[in-house]
Formats: structure tokens, sequence, C-alpha cells
């Protein structure tokens, strides 16, 4: 009989090979007193093991040149991280002040840091803390064998499926490059940053599988279900024989789906279809080259903020756009300006109370405008980028034409000030708004009239409409897509657009999910943007639709009863003919 484990599957995929135990990420540390004239040695040894982790990090960074930029702004932050004089120069100064031993002087300051990410509330910044262990967690490596970095660069673990207490994301870089199967750890959740970069890197993985390490025998052969969220030990030929099978259908679908990537996105009665991505740190650029997008449609800004303390300054941000630029290679990108604010508080030195009710609170465009200098300087990052490659920038949340002009008129501004500066921008740089307050899809003519182009983000489009908080599971059922307010609105936006000859894209999930694609092809949708894995199924559906056909039936749609619209929605599937 087998044994199934059950985690959280956080990047899709199934592996099946031998297990390969990993240590614990900590190791056990006991106080040592040093005679005095060991000390000096003692603080030799510390330095010389900060060193090698910090060499370490730069040697990892270094082997994933083409990964995306944020993977590597991770990275950094860990580097940075060990630069920091509560890492460096603090145990330093405990050894020589309590005749300590290395180890003990930097898991002290650990549990300081811990404590306080500790009394962060927030669990998503809580849950930041965990940098902080696999940052000591490494010198510990380091202090405990100066050879790590080889030993570890020399084992070969190519389809293995490593199990471990948990990884950090520099493991997980060093285990991809060695073409590990996929990994299971104990700690972990969705939004750790070993699970988001699994994701980014296809590796299949699993975390929070409690006693994994107990139930699995070192070398056993296991079966890893990313998409389940599971891990199989006890394997019998029947078992394996089905996910073997499994695997080969994955492979194959992905196999047929790889064959859209040059195809041109065209209905069956040859209207042509827009197909863009997004991206935000869950996402890959090398994801996105595979997937056939044409562009970035929403490129989401405010994911910078992982691990940062203070607003990124304007050259940096520079460097940032101009990376993914240069991956778009000509193709256009859509910088969001911050979204910050909602559920999406990343900086944790931002001094201010928790909002009652922050979707409603000071989000988005409203907090850009609120705090103008930091607005002003992302505003000039961006216009310096666009001497770089095809620009486009996009306002978040607009609800009022008033935020809109205020806007426009800060964009001056930092034109000016980039031309008394003597910096590059391009001489023309649409802009974008998003439309996702029922107040502004109701104005979007206006809207339509001032801007180059809309982009509908029905995460918060709906969310706004029927007043249910998209990140609260009691309500989560009610949060529907098709709802004939929301569907009317919809329809508004893309005619506003076609009223004033402006482009109107769509940005939200509903946009990558295959079940609403022929509906928003009837409603007049001709841009879609994605997440990049989702963009060869959408293909596939608009390959096999019809946009005339389509129209004349969801004009039916917008007219029905609530209850008979998810039938009438789910028969307009086409058949799949292509590829
Ligand atoms: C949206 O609201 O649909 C959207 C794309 O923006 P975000 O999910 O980042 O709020
Ligand atoms: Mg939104």
């Amino acid at each position: 009989m087998s044994l199934l484990i059950n985690g959280m599957g956080v990047s899709p995929g199934i592996s099946i090979g031998p297990a390969h135990m990993v240590h614990r990420n900590t190791l056990d540390v006991v106080q040592q007193e040093l005679p005095p004239e060991r000390v000096e040695k003692e603080v030799r040894r510390f330095s010389t093991a900060l060193q090698s982790a910090k060499e370490y990090l730069n040697q990892v960074k270094r082997s994933m040149d083409d990964a995306p930029p944020d993977v590597a702004i991770l990275i950094d932050s860990h580097i940075l991280m060990l630069e920091d004089a509560m890492l460096g120069q603090e145990p330093i100064d405990a050894i020589r002040a309590q005749r300590c031993n290395a180890e003990w002087a930097i898991q002290q300051r650990q549990n300081l840091l811990m404590e306080t990410f500790m009394g962060i509330e927030d669990d998503y910044l809580r849950s930041r803390g965990n940098d902080v262990e696999h940052v000591v967690g490494l010198i510990l490596r380091f202090l405990d064998d100066k050879d790590y970095a080889e030993k570890k660069a020399e084992q070969n673990l190519q389809g293995c499926i490593i199990v471990a207490d948990d990884l950090t994301p520099a493991d997980t870089i060093v285990f991809q490059n060695q073409k590990i199967g996929g990994f299971v750890t104990e700690l972990g959740g969705p939004t750790s940053h070993t699970a988001i970069l699994a994701h980014s890197l296809r590796i299949p993985a699993v975390v929070a599988a409690h006693n994994v390490r107990k139930l699995i025998k070192d070398g056993e052969r296991v079966i890893l279900d990313g998409n389940n969220g599971a891990v199989v030990a006890d394997l019998d030929v029947q078992l394996v024989r089905e996910y073997r099978k499994k695997q080969k259908r994955e492979h194959e679908r992905r196999q047929q789906l790889a064959l859209l990537r040059n195809k041109k996105a065209v209905t069956q009665d040859g209207v042509e279809i827009r197909l863009l991505a997004n991206i935000d740190l869950t996402e890959d650029l090398r994801t996105l080259k595979r997937s056939g997008a044409i562009g970035v449609g929403l490129y989401r800004t405010e994911f910078f903020y992982l691990n940062r303390e203070k607003i990124i300054d304007e050259n940096e941000q520079v460097q940032i756009y101009r990376k993914v630029l240069r991956v778009m290679d000509g193709m256009p990108v859509t910088i969001r300006t911050l979204d910050l604010g909602g559920e999406k508080e990343f900086d944790p030195t931002y001094e201010r109370p928790l909002a009652p009710n922050p979707a409603l609170g000071l989000r988005a465009i409203r907090r850009s405008l609120h705090e103008p200098e930091a607005f002003l300087c992302q505003l000039r990052a961006i216009l310096r980028a666009s001497a770089y490659g095809s620009v486009r920038v996009l306002l978040p949340m607009l609800t009022s034409m008033q935020e809109l002009e205020q806007t426009l008129e800060l964009l001056d501004v930092a034109k000016r000030q980039l031309r008394a500066q003597k910096k590059q921008y391009a001489e023309h740089v649409p802009v974008g708004g998003m439309i996702e307050v029922p107040a502004a899809a109701l104005q979007a003519n206006q809207f339509a009239g001032r801007l180059d182009f809309l982009s509908l983000g029905t995460n918060d489009l709906i969310q706004y409409t029927l007043a249910i908080d998209r990140i609260d599971d009691e309500v989560n059922y009610l949060y529907d897509p098709l709802h004939p307010g929301v569907l009317k609105l919809i329809q508004m936006v893309i005619q506003a657009g076609e009223n004033n000859g402006k482009p109107v894209a769509m940005c939200g999930e509903m946009a990558g999910d295959t079940r609403y694609i022929p509906l928003l092809l009837g409603l007049g949708l001709r841009e879609f943007s994605a997440h990049p894995s989702t963009l060869p199924e959408v293909k596939e559906v608009i390959l096999n639709s019809h946009a005339e056909r389509l129209k004349k039936k969801c004009r039916r749609i917008l007219n029905a009863e609530a209850k008979k619209i998810p039938a009438m929605v789910a028969a307009l599937k086409p058949s799949r003919k292509q590829p």
C-alpha cells in the first residue's frame, strides 16, 4: 500500500525519482567560551565564512544569467543582508565582547532579528523573517565546512527529488542547475520566496508537507505531484504506471501547445488578436519568451518592494526596466505605476496605521498622487527607460478624471525635469488607464478620450462592482465574473474604446481563463494580457473561435437572465480543431 503525504503544491508538474535528503537548514549551535588568545582567530573564522557566503551567492547569481530580474533581486537582497552591520559587524563585536564562538554570536543576532519579524501582523511580511534564517543558515554552513560550496557543486542530483525541512532561494537555483526532478519541504508556504522561485524556474514543488523527512527514506523512489501538492512513497508498479501516463499526457499537451508559439492569434474568420503577458514576481520572463506573447501587457512594479525597506531610487528602477526591455527586444512593455496599498503592502517602514478598509483606502494611483516625489521618481525612471525600448505607462485604479489630469501634469513635470538634466526619453510614451473601478467603467468614454489605451482590470472591477473582497475566503463563492452587472461594465468599456478609436485590453485573471475567452471575443475584446503560462491555451481557443458568430450570441447573453448565463457561456466553447 503506498504512502501519500499531503502538502501544498506551489509549482506544477509530476516527477518520479530517488529522494535526496538535505540536512537541516540551521545547525544546532551551542555557546562556547573562548580563551582570550583565540578571540581574534574566531573573528577571522567568522569573516572568512561571511565572505565565502557572499562569494557563493554571487556565484549563484552569475550562474543564472538569463533569469528574470526579480530572481536576481532576490539573491541581491540576501547579499545585501550579508553586508548589513547586523549580520556583518555586530557578530564580530559580540565575539570580542562576550568571547564566544562565531556560531553563537551570529545566532544571537538572528534571534533578535526574528523577534522583530515575528511581531509583524502581516503574514506576508512575517514570512520574510524566513530570509534572515536562510542567510544566517548559509553563514553557519560555511562555518561548519569551508568547502561547502565546492562539495555542493560536485553532487550529481539529476532527476532527484530533494526532501528538506526548508530550502533557500540560492539552494533552489543551484539545484535547478543540477537538473533535479523537483523538491518537497516540510516548511514554507505559497508566498515563500522559494515557492515563488520554483514556479518561476518551473521546478515541480510541494511545500508544507509536514514530517515528510520522517516518512521517506533517503534514496527511496518517490512521486512528486506538484499539481496536487502530494508526495507518494512505498510505490507499487501500478501506481508508477498511472503517474507515468499522467506525465506523458502533460508532456504531450505541452508539446502540442508549444506548436502554437509562433502562430498568429487569429480567429477562424480572420480577426487578429493581440496576446500579451502579465509579469510580476511569480512570473518568469523565460516562460514569457516561450509563451508566444507579443509584449508585456502588465508589469506590476509594486513587486519590487519585496524585501525592500525604502523606495528604490530612480537609477535602480531604470536598470530594472531596462533589463525587462532588453529581454523583450523591441516588443512593447506596459509598465504599471505602483499599485501599493490594499492587500499589497510590502514596505515594512511604511508608517501609516492600517486603514479600516484597505481596498477602499489610499491605494494605487491615490497613494502615488499622495506621495508626489516618489511618484515623480517612478515616472522619470519609466520615461528614461523609454529611450531603450517600447514603453507604455499604465495607471492603476483610476476613479475620477481629476486623478488622470493630475497624473498627466506630473508626467509633464517629470519630462521637464529630465530635459533640464539632459536625460533622454522617447518622444511619445503612450499612457493608458486601468479600468477597475465601476465609476471609471461608467465614464470610460471620457477616459478613452484622454488616454492612449484602456486596460480592464477585472480582478478589481469584479471586487468593486460586487462589493466582494477578493482575498476574503468567506465571500469567495460570490466572486462572479459572469454577473450581469460585471458583463455590462466590460461591454461598456470595450464600446467606449471603439467609439474613441482607442485599444482596450484586459489584464485581469479573466483574460487568461479559457472559459471566458469566447465570451470576451464576442464582446469585442481584441487584446488579452495574462500569465504567460496560460497564453498558449488562450491562443488555442482563439484559433478555434469565430468572432462574428460569437458577437451575435454574446448580444443575447448580455440580455439573458443571470441564472442562464453560465450555461450560455459554456456553450460558446469551440471544439478543438487546431493545432
Ligand atoms: C486587476 O485588478 O485585474 C489587475 C490586473 O490588477 P491587480 O490584480 O494587480 O490588482
Ligand atoms: Mg487591480
